[in-house]
């Protein structure tokens, strides 16, 4: 399949990059390592006039500790996230998720932490060579006024499949968006619209820069696992990641995202409120949680990915499950 014209523009540091994505954002696309954009574009999903590289932009990429917190370039190679001691040792949600994404060719080469959070929702009826595509009527995601996901549906609600997104979400992290001239610092929760056709919060103009993740002290775990069916190069059918703050044995703070079954990350309020208070070690509770958080979740999910969706929404406890007992025992539980 071949890539669709466009003009390459090559910025040589962030402020060229910033007045380039001033200019042409709203006809242009941001290419970072290209394993999300290029797929859409060679597909036809995505057609800009312009690609504005983040090639040569070396202030994008670092990793460092600042005031309790980790600050990640947005154009850091997956690689090198999965490699860095602090990651490793310190937030085992996050490094389980950046470690699962694509394969090690798609983490080593070219993706970055910044164009997994800003990759496109997906939905296997949309996904699809633009000669799949021209045999049916387009869906709200492409154009239309239907949806193949879910009958009668006036909305797009396709899936967010990113790994990175409730890994980070559940850990507190937020995200920098720049432009020209502008700066701004979200909660990662805050990035995403759940809406299918529009997920992002971020404006064409802004370039996410840094990802700013605060390191737990003591008693704090966390821990994130997803469902696949091959270990690797495939995307999430469902995902949770929890994290969990202990005082005295019990659960100070507790938080349940669950990612691959909506439009967005779903972080799921009253089932992590639900655990406040409880002994780390109290079943009943946890099982409670699991449970409240499937149908919680299972509530937002639509027939869009390879997989059943009985299938998918039964596994949604057992993965949050999973994912809190991982966190508890990180926190030293
Ligand atoms: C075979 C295959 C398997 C995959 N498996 C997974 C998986 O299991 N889990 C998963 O999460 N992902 C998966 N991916 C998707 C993708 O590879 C990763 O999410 C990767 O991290 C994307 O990073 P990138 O730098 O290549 O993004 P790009 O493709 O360069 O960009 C992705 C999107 O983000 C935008 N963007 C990039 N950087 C910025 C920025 N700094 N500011 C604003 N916008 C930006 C781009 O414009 C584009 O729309 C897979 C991809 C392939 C091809
Ligand atoms: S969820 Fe519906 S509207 Fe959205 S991409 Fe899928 S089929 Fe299209």
């Amino acid at each position: 399949m071949q890539l669709p014209g466009f003009e390459y523009l090559e910025p040589r540091n962030l402020d060229e990059a910033l007045d380039m994505l001033g200019e042409h954002g709203a006809e242009g696309a941001v290419l970072a390592g290209g394993t999300d954009l290029i797929v859409r574009m060679k597909q036809r999903l995505q057609t800009p006039r312009f690609l504005l590289s983040l090639k040569h932009l070396n202030e994008l990429d670092y990793i460092r500790e600042d005031t309790g917190c980790l600050l990640i370039g947005a154009a850091t190679p997956l690689a090198r996230i999965i490699d860095d001691a602090n990651v490793r040792a310190r937030l085992p949600a996050f490094h389980t998720a950046v470690s699962a994404i694509g394969a090690r060719s798609i983490q080593h080469v070219r993706g970055t932490l910044g164009g997994n959070l800003c990759q496109d929702n997906r939905c296997r009826f949309y996904n699809q060579s633009a000669f799949f595509r021209s045999t049916r009527q387009a869906c709200h995601k492409a154009g239309g006024t239907i949806c193949y996901a879910r009958e009668g549906s006036d909305r797009c609600r396709s899936t967010c499949q990113s790994d990175g997104a409730p890994a980070l979400m559940a850990l507190g992290a937020a995200v920098t968006l720049r432009g020209a001239g502008s700066e701004r610092t979200i909660p990662v929760k805050e990035l995403y619209t759940a809406v299918g056709d529009a997920p992002l919060s971020l404006h064409s103009s802004e370039l996410l820069t840094e990802i700013s993740i605060p390191l737990p002290g003591p008693g704090v775990g966390s821990a994130y696992r997803r469902l696949t069916f091959r270990a690797a190069i495939d995307y999430p059918l469902v995902s949770a990641a929890a994290y969990v703050r202990l005082g005295d044995g019990h659960i100070d703070e507790a938080r349940i995202v669950v990612g691959a079954i909506g439009s967005g990350p779903l972080f799921l309020v009253t089932a992590s409120n639900g655990l406040q208070g409880k002994q780390s070690t109290d079943e009943k509770a946890l099982s409670a949680a699991a449970g409240m958080a499937g149908s919680s979740a299972g509530a937002f999910i639509v027939d869009n990915l390879n997989a059943d969706m009985e299938y998918r929404t039964a596994m949604i406890p057992v993965l949050v499950s999973r994912a809190l007992r991982g966190a508890l025992a990180a926190a030293g539980a």
